[in-house]
């Protein structure tokens, strides 16, 4: 997919092209409401840095982004107490915000909402040995 920063909603908001919600932002990364929440306290955070997935950051970058997920973590533990939260991301899916963006959930005893392995149903048809073997021999 080609997808240029200009066009990037995440790159406007980081510009402040257009408004957000923000929540925590330091150097590097910011956090802000969801727009569309699937839940109260719906948040994501981002590196401001454009890149569309985890293969296009370094291993540096990657780890400054999973710190403010930890301080954001803990802020919406704080100010909001729920029982669990639910954190991810969408790799290279084609419907999201194409600038990588971890999704932190927060969870409550009976919001409808299932355990992270419930977004697929799609039982492998090959043994788990053989997608294990696949696995371990690519070359990265
Ligand atoms: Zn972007």
């Amino acid at each position: 997919m080609c997808y240029s920063m200009a066009d990037c909603l995440f790159c406007k908001l980081v510009n402040n092209e257009i408004p957000s919600l923000s929540v925590y932002e330091d150097d590097d990364t910011i956090a802000f409401m969801e727009l569309y929440p699937s839940a109260p306290g719906h948040v994501m955070v981002i590196l401001k840095k454009h890149g569309n997935n985890i293969l296009e950051y370094s291993q540096r970058e990657l780890g400054i982004l999973m710190a403010s997920v930890q301080k954001v973590t803990e802020k919406i533990e704080k100010a909001l107490e729920p029982d669990a939260i639910t954190i991810g991301i969408n790799h290279k899916e084609r419907r999201g915000v194409p600038h990588l963006h971890i999704h932190l959930i927060p969870r409550w005893e009976n919001d409808k909402g299932g355990i992270i392995q419930s977004v697929v149903n799609n039982p492998p048809k090959e043994k788990r040995e053989v997608i294990a073997e696949k696995i371990r021999n690519a070359s990265v």
